[in-house]
């Protein structure tokens, strides 16, 4: 379990694992929504809740998880091709 402050690289990669698809979203204890990750930790994506969260799973800040359990999915694919066009 990795805790705030996130770096900025592991910042990206959460909110990439969060809009994924490849596991269930963390999600607001207040109104449901998806938890956008920021260097201070997570925050509701709607900016209106107050609700945070200091913590994530170790793997949600690894590209390399992310690419591997993505394998096979229409995430993945999309990605597969984002960077075979860089
Ligand atoms: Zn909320």
């Amino acid at each position: 379990m990795i805790r705030a402050p996130f770096t900025p690289k592991q910042v990206e990669v959460l909110n990439e694992f969060q809009n994924s698809g490849v596991i269930h979203p963390f999600t607001c204890a207040e109104c449901g929504r998806d938890l956008l990750a920021t260097e201070q930790g997570w925050i509701c994506s709607t900016l209106i809740c107050r609700y945070t969260q200091d913590w994530a799973h170790a793997f949600m800040a690894s590209r390399e998880a992310l690419e591997t359990m993505a394998e096979g999915t229409l995430y993945g694919q999309m990605a597969r091709m984002k960077r075979q066009s860089q």
